[in-house]
């Protein structure tokens, strides 16, 4: 068993007629659990009928930064209830992405701030997508009081500083193909170092494709060669790592695939 924490997998990002196929893919390679993660509020609608429909699917809802453009008064509200359905584990992805800015930095962080403080209403975790705004994202973590609901620190590509930060507010670290890129020492430096007991591993299909994939569209069966890294980097075994990782996941968001 073993548990992608972060994919995306509506029509934007997977053809519609391709998701179960893929889902099927990804079981036959023992990955039994899937996050599926909403990017804005209509995305966000798609993702939890998905995660309604398909065994071994919940959701994460929110408003990627790239989308923070698109939040309204409404939007909040609007997510917040969404939320009431058992299928939503997570709040987000949210957080501040400075590389594409994509959308204007303070309508990011503003929309960062309220989507953590409807994190801490719905007493749900939170998905952060941070890039190229380390000090940013972990200043407005610690105003915000994120302490109090956790979270993941998706597709995790910073540093043994960063880490530890994110640690000491509660959060769990979230491995993707990078992990098995050679050239990315920092990160494996923490894979390798990380505590046991705040590990993940994701695709963030369809993006990042691990070696041997690497360049390809990703999905989320692949979510395997990233444990096989990690648990190499670990000197432990894959099985291990996908028990103590679909481990770790429940702990933080009361879910685990029932196979
Ligand atoms: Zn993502």
């Amino acid at each position: 068993m073993l548990v992608d924490a972060h994919c995306h997998l509506t029509g934007t990002y997977l053809a519609e007629d391709q998701v179960e196929d893929t889902l099927a893919r990804a079981r036959a390679e023992g990955v039994t659990g899937f996050i599926a993660v909403g990017t804005d509020l209509e995305d966000s609608r798609t993702v939890l009928e998905l995660a309604r429909r398909l065994p071994g699917v919940q959701a994460s809802l929110g408003v990627h930064p790239h989308e923070a453009k698109t939040w309204s008064q409404d939007t909040g509200a609007a997510l917040a209830a969404l939320a009431l359905d058992p299928a939503v584990r997570f709040v987000g992805e949210t957080g501040l992405d400075w590389h594409y800015d994509l959308s204007p930095r303070d309508e990011q962080e503003a929309v960062f701030r309220a989507q953590i403080r409807l994190a801490r209403t719905l007493r749900k975790p939170l998905m952060i997508h941070t890039r190229s705004a380390p000090e940013a994202t972990l200043s407005i973590l610690e105003e915000e009081g994120a302490d109090a609901v956790r979270g993941i620190i998706h597709c995790f590509s910073e540093d043994r500083p960063f880490a530890q930060r994110a640690l000491d507010l509660g959060f769990y670290l979230s491995f993707s193909g990078i992990a098995t890129f050679k050239k990315a020492e920092a990160v494996r430096d923490v894979a390798a170092w990380a505590p046991a007991d705040r590990i993940l591993v994701e695709t963030d299909a369809p993006f990042l494709a691990p070696v041997p994939y690497r360049g390809k569209p990703n999905e989320p069966g692949f979510v395997r060669f990233t444990a096989e890294a990690v648990a190499g980097l670990r000197g432990i075994s894959s099985l291990k790592l996908a028990e103590l990782t679909t481990r770790n996941l429940e702990a933080l968001c009361g879910w685990a695939p029932s196979s």
